[in-house]
């Protein structure tokens, strides 16, 4: 789960990580009444949407970037009111873009360097990781690809904890001298602990800026939360904020669904996670595109499978499905029962291309068969992702 850079920045000054001042404003008048209350001469107003990138990004009516340095209260509100209300496009959003509903108004940080600093989940590690670099503000993987000895990986065995020894190693890197490293040690352990206690998936603070008077302070922050874990965070769930969602991953949410929306035209409905991702695999290798990924599961009830078809029915971009389901645990008749019941109520808009096998297999193509809907049967995986590419694409299978 994301949330947004105010949040983010609520919850790292909360364990002691410096971040200017500021507030959050839903409207140009609040933005402005936010800025005369600030004791500075120089504001920034950032759009608030769960993507990076905003500073190079630009609105969909061209506005410009959605990081703004100005002087005044007034200038703040008339940023403010350019981008409240407004969609922001950046390279993380997609070309459609994400709606902005708030904006943050802040003291502008005098910025001496612009550092880079994360704590992310290293997954062939199993381990915390600390990743820092020198060349903040930009893209860490620009970084990675042009200048990887800029960057350093720190590894913390999540039983011990960060280390001193580790906080100095990464402050030195980060090129404080070594008499000024109580300040970089303090926030890397401040940013750990946050990074433990609220089962984040990612902490990442880009630019970590230290500023013309020294300090060493979080300018912008990117949270990310282990889903799996939300049950025992209530005060981070109350963060969620459904509007930067894709919709259809938030209906798929209510039905307890293992979705995630893509781009492409072909919705696919398989079981078990590592034959979903081999049908996305397929459907490229047959030239065509999926429209998400979605595993229903070992154990899904007809009800979940009526559920999920339905929400591949009511996604516009989808122009053919295909089922692919392996009964194991789940029955083939079940599946089927459950597709007849989303087709009745929800007439097919789009060819089905249905490849059944395993547990009741011939009871699940009966059911298939005696209801009258227009499947296309397949036997084969790739064949069936053929036949869905073809029928996505209209040339044949109608
Ligand atoms: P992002 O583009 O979404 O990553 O947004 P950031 O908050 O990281 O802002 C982008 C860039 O704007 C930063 O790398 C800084 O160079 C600049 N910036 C952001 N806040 C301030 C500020 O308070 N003062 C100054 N001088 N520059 C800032
Ligand atoms: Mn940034």
């Amino acid at each position: 789960m994301n949330i947004h850079e105010y949040q983010a920045r609520d919850l790292l000054s909360s364990a002691g990580v410096a971040v200017p001042r500021g507030a959050v404003a839903k409207t140009a008048e609040e933005a402005e009444a936010i800025a005369r209350s600030l004791p500075c001469n120089s504001f920034v107003v950032k759009a608030q949407v769960h993507a990076g990138g905003r500073g190079k990004g630009h609105f969909v009516d061209g506005y410009k970037s959605g990081v703004h340095l100005v002087k005044t209260p007034h200038q703040v509100r008339e940023v403010a009111k350019h981008m409240i209300g407004n969609t922001l496009i950046t390279h993380q959003t997609g070309p459609e873009g994400k709606p902005v509903h708030s904006v943050l108004v802040g003291e502008s940080t005098e910025i001496a360097r612009e550092l880079y600093l994360a704590i992310v989940l290293d997954r062939s590690s199993g381990c915390p990781v600390i990743v820092a670099s020198q060349q903040g503000g930009m893209e860490i993987e620009t970084v990675a690809e042009k200048k990887p000895e800029a960057i350093l990986r720190e590894v913390i065995h999540p039983g011990l904890g960060l280390q001193p020894y580790q906080a100095r190693k990464v402050s030195i890197f980060l090129g404080f001298p070594s008499t000024g490293l109580r300040a970089p040690c303090r926030l890397l352990h401040a940013a750990y602990r946050l990074f433990i206690e609220k089962d984040c998936s990612q902490v990442e603070i880009n630019p970590l800026a230290v500023t013309k008077g020294g300090d060493v302070v979080a300018l912008d922050a990117k949270l990310n939360f282990d889903d799996n874990a939300l049950f025992r965070h209530k005060e981070i769930q109350d963060l969620q904020d459904p509007s930067q969602e894709d919709p259809r991953d938030l209906a798929a949410a209510e039905h307890h669904l293992n979705y995630i929306g893509l781009e492409g035209n072909i919705g696919c409905m398989v079981n078990g996670a590592g034959l979903a991702m081999a049908t996305l695999d397929l459907i490229q290798a047959a030239g065509g595109k999926p429209a998400n990924f979605l595993d229903v599961g070992g154990g899904a009830s007809e009800a979940m499978i009526t559920a999920a078809f339905r929400l591949l029915q009511a996604d516009t971009t989808v122009q053919a499905i295909f089922v692919n389901i392996f009964g194991g645990i789940l029955k083939c008749d079940l599946l089927a029962q459950g597709m007849i019941a989303a087709c009745r109520s929800n007439p097919p808009r789009v060819p089905i291309i249905v490849r059944l096998q395993g547990t009741n297999v011939e009871q699940g193509r009966k059911l298939l068969k005696e209801s009258g809907l227009p499947l296309i049967p397949a036997e084969g995986l790739l064949e069936g992702a053929e036949k869905a590419v073809a029928a996505a694409s209209g040339k044949k299978g109608m």
